[in-house]
């Protein structure tokens, strides 16, 4: 059995007392006078390398901590990573948009510490980009029928809003319609109908009909200011790459390196076990998905208690997809003046390209179209020959040979994520978070997108819980760094979740 970087169990079991004379400025090591006492606990290994087990290296990384990550793929970034190879490279397979805009202070002021710029395409709500950009398809292009959609559906909400508070017990989201939908003509039903769809994938990345009403609100990216007049995915990166590279500068990084089991030895020590070797250390952040925790595709050892697998239960990862339709140069039948381009279709309609971006990338134009529900199996499946039936019916004269490849993405077939990414089924509540936030005394933490209650299902969750695994990971007082998680004004203390949606709430108008 081999111990790679083991150490003596006398300097793994000593706390670590270290005085930091060490700040971090966009990425270089500047020496500051910014003396941070740090205790860490001896080695510590972060399991995936996504945003949340990136930025939970990073932090114990700034805080002068001995961390290793492990990641099962070849590639760092797990949801929020682009493609890498082939026609299709440079878009964005996974995360894009930084829900929020400006007011997510989280992802905001990582890309500001990196210098990275951002594009601000609009948004409203859950809908992508400025609504002039927004082109709708009914029979054809239809840009009052969208007005009045979109009008009928915030006319709507307040009924829903209504009933809903009045509810005692969990429903679904559908169910909690229901009523609405019932009372409307049947046109109007089958706007709203549409929308719900849409809504429905992009908040929760499957059919609402799965989706607990007690959770669901949490999500919303519209809770950081609800009053503004832009809050839906008003920003989007420019290049994740980037970020990922950046939040991967300087960590010791072990890629091709899936864990299989953690065993909490009598001596306080954590052995993960990989499918090559087995590293030792004094605390381990666990931050692969909710799929891959619940298929058990990690083992405890003892097994994790049945609160925690009951928690695990009552969420769900959905399945939505991303179609790509790359174009041959110059011949993309959708003008520079679309960014979404939407199509009204039913709750049980098969079609593709229902909710599409279109995206300008070094050499290429494509059309991104999010795909769910029934349309998910349809897409996996899809030719060439049906994309360009359905771009027909919107643009008749598109020229023949437009469409030069189509390409489409889950990562449910990724074996190390499987799932786009977490909500709550009926009977679930906001308390099932707390079984990943607590403080582990024997020196297991989790982290992801699945453990974070508040935008649940973001980057911005991934990024907090894994900075707040690393706070609790390490007992630290006065991290004062430009790293910025370790900043008080950014939040106050991620070791406490409690304190943590404060600070978040206090971004809000409204709250819950
Ligand atoms: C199609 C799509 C679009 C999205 N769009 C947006 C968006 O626009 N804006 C937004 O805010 N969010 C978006 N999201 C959600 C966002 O991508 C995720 O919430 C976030 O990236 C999750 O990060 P994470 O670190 O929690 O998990 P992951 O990215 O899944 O990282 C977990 C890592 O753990 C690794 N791993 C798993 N098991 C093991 C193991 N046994 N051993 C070692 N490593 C392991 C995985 O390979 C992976 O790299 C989108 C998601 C999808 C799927």
């Amino acid at each position: 059995m081999e111990f790679r970087h083991g150490r003596s169990m006398l300097v793994r079991n000593i706390w670590r007392l270290a005085v930091l004379r060490i700040c971090s400025v966009a990425g270089t090591e500047e020496a500051q006078s910014c003396e941070t006492e740090t205790r860490c606990p001896g080695r510590i290994i972060v399991v995936g390398a996504g945003l949340a087990g990136l930025v939970a290296a990073q932090s114990l990384r700034h805080a002068n901590c001995d961390v290793v990550v492990l990641e099962a793929n070849d590639h760092v970034g797990g949801r929020a990573a682009g493609i890498l190879h082939g026609p299709f490279e440079g878009l964005e397979q996974g995360a894009q948009w930084i829900h929020g805009g400006e007011r997510n202070v989280v992802m905001m002021a990582l890309l500001h510490l990196y210098n990275m710029p951002t594009l601000r395409v609009g948004g409203n709500t859950d809908f992508e980009g400025d609504d002039e950009k927004h082109h709708f398809f009914a029979d054809r292009f239809n840009d009052s029928l969208k007005a009045q959609a979109f009008r009928q559906y915030e006319e709507a909400k307040v009924l829903f809003e209504r009933a809903a508070q009045i509810r005692k017990s969990d429903v679904s989201v559908r169910d909690a319609w229901a009523t609405v939908l019932s009372k409307l003509p049947q046109r109007d039903a089958e706007l709203l109908e549409w929308q719900l769809r849409v809504r429905s994938e992009q908040n929760w990345a499957t059919q609402m009909d799965d989706v607990g009403l007690r959770l669901a609100e949490l999500a919303t990216y519209s809770d950081f200011d609800s009053s503004a007049p832009h809050h839906g995915g008003d920003f989007r990166f420019t290049s994740s790459g980037e970020l990922l590279a950046k939040l991967s500068e300087g960590l010791d990084l072990r890629l091709n390196t899936k864990v299989k089991s953690i065993h909490f030895e009598k001596d306080d020590r954590l052995m993960v076990q990989t499918d090559q070797t087995i590293y030792q250390g004094a605390a381990v952040i666990v931050t692969a998905s909710l799929a891959v925790l619940q298929r058990h595709q990690i083992h405890f050892h003892p097994p994790m208690p049945s609160s925690f697998l009951a928690a695990l239960g009552r969420f769900q990862m959905g399945q939505l997809g991303k179609l790509f339709v790359k174009f041959t140069p110059g011949q993309c039948p959708i003008g520079e003046t679309t960014y979404l381009l939407s199509r009204l279709v039913s709750r049980t309609s098969r079609r593709l390209l229902y909710y599409c971006i279109r995206e300008d990338v070094p050499s290429t134009v494509a059309l991104v179209c999010l795909v769910g529900g029934p349309s998910y199996e349809a897409a996996r499946q899809c030719t060439v020959h049906e994309v360009v039936q359905e771009l027909k019916e919107m643009y008749p004269h598109m020229a023949p040979g437009a469409v030069e490849d189509v390409h489409f993405v889950s990562f449910e077939e990724d074996p190390h994520v499987l799932g786009s990414w977490t909500s709550g089924k009926v009977g679930s509540s906001s308390s099932d978070f707390d079984i990943f936030q607590q403080k582990n005394s024997r020196g297991l933490y989790f982290a992801g997108e699945h453990t974070c209650r508040l935008m649940y299902g973001s980057l911005q969750a991934a990024a907090v819980s894994g900075a707040r695994a690393a706070l609790q990971v390490i007992s630290a007082t006065d991290l004062s760094s430009a790293w910025p998680f370790f900043q008080k004004n950014l939040l106050p203390d991620l070791a406490k979740p409690s304190i943590m949606m404060q600070a978040m709430q206090a971004a809000r108008t409204k709250t819950r």
